[in-house]
């Protein structure tokens, strides 16, 4: 079990699953909502997750990853950053759980994550790194999921620099 740090695009990883930024609408948008539509096939992707009908704050839902490298692409709606009063931290935290959980109940093996909420909805990045990192070592630590590989995509130096230095302190699955 491993979690990495790369510096990329995350519709271009070769993993199980990849998870979206999503709106509760789960209607599509920009930034990485975006690109994850336009890579995976705007009319299907867009059909699908009609279907779903959509997703509250802090949850996630899978739809196929159609033309994705990744089998699955799996929802998640991270909070709108309101000054960090608001649960934003327990519902950030909620969705990469989630999204963990809704991954290993399809039988992916790998999944890789963009940093959820740190675009248009606001949220810190430096804080919304140490969220992701702490509730990825202690939900794998804590639930058996079959999950062996959680890769966290950094689309700036920034972000990518605080998880690495998050991963290289000590912790539960730190090498
Ligand atoms: P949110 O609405 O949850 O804030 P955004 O898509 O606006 O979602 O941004 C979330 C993060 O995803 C930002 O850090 C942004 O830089 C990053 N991002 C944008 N495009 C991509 C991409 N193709 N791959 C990985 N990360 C991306």
């Amino acid at each position: 079990m491993a979690i990495e740090a790369v510096r990329g695009d995350i519709t271009r990883q070769e993993v199980d699953a990849i998870v979206n930024a999503a709106n509760q609408g789960l209607a599509g948008g920009g930034g990485v909502d975006g690109a994850i539509h336009r890579a995976a096939g705007r009319a299907q992707l867009r059909a699908a997750c009609e279907a779903l009908g959509g997703c509250a704050t802090g949850d996630a839902k899978a739809t196929p990853g159609f033309n994705l490298a990744a089998q699955w692409i799996i929802h998640a709606v991270g909070p709108r950053w309101r000054g960090g009063g608001h649960g934003e931290a327990e519902l950030l935290a909620s969705c990469y759980r989630r999204s963990l959980v809704v991954a290993a109940e399809l039988g992916a093996r790998s999944i890789a994550f963009p940093a959820i909420s740190t675009g248009i909805y606001g949220y810190p990045a430096a804080e919304a790194a140490s969220v992701a990192v702490s509730t990825l070592r202690s939900t794998l630590a804590s639930t058996p999921l079959g999950i062996e590989l959680v890769r966290l995509v950094a689309f700036d130096d920034a972000t990518f620099e605080r998880y690495r230095e998050l991963l290289a302190a000590p912790g539960p699955l730190s090498p």
